[in-house]
């Protein structure tokens, strides 16, 4: 049996609650695998859906941060994961808000890779195409506000969206000293009173530069990191 807690989650729109399942175990301490377009899988381990929807008024909500939820004694095995139709519906939903909307797209492009995984890309409908290049698209300009942005996500929608040019470009610059001020910053702005250690960094860094440089060769489809 998994090692969950379950968690009471109130819809902000009409005050409804739903129960999601989340592992007590984190994933980077089990044998998950982590792809490249940040999702993670692995059969023993599970998260609620960042995106939710109410059974009640159908409202799509993001999930409310940790001290919103209230831990259950109940058993549950519902995430909450929403089909890529509803998740299209979210987009709609919560595009009034710039990060609520940045939610509902990288979890629509999560389901969109793992639902066309080993689907060749001219046997997936045309509809379903077109909504991906535009959403990723879309993720790549939130990305690109934060100059420079070196994250894995950043380097792997330019990759899919074959901005080679950019990509290059984007790897070039990102030399250690670069990389680790980025790093150092990214947890200042987040409020994280937490200063990166360079040799942790280091090896960070040099992981990132393989796997980015490694990854120009793969095919256009995400892949699962190293
Ligand atoms: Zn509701």
């Amino acid at each position: 049996m998994k090692d969950t807690t379950t968690y009471q989650i109130t819809c902000p729109f009409c005050g409804a609650t739903k129960l999601v399942v989340e592992s007590n175990t984190p994933w980077y301490k089990t044998d998950a695998v982590l792809w490249s377009d940040g999702r993670v899988e692995y059969s023993d381990w599970c998260e609620p859906a960042k995106i939710q929807q109410c059974p009640s008024c159908k409202h799509f909500f993001v999930l409310p941060c940790m001290n919103e939820r209230k831990k259950v004694l109940v058993h549950c095995d519902d995430t909450g994961n929403l089909p890529l139709e509803s998740l299209k519906k979210a987009i709609v939903e919560l595009s009034g808000n710039d990060d609520e909307a940045m939610c509902s797209r990288a979890e629509a492009w999560q389901t969109y890779n793992a639902m066309y995984r080993d689907v060749p890309e001219e046997d997936i409908p045309a509809e379903d195409r077109e909504f991906n290049r535009s959403n990723m698209q879309w993720l790549l300009d939130y990305y690109r506000k934060e100059t420079p942005n070196y994250s894995f996500i950043t380097f792997e929608l330019l990759r899919l969206l074959g901005y080679e040019d950019e990509y290059r470009k984007l790897l070039a610059d990102m030399t250690f000293e670069n990389y680790h001020q980025w790093r150092c910053e990214r947890y200042k702005k987040r409020g994280v009173d937490y200063v990166p250690d360079e040799e942790i960094s280091r090896l960070q860094y040099s992981r990132c530069v393989k796997d980015y440089s490694d990854a120009l060769l793969l095919p256009l489809k995400p892949y699962v990191k190293s």
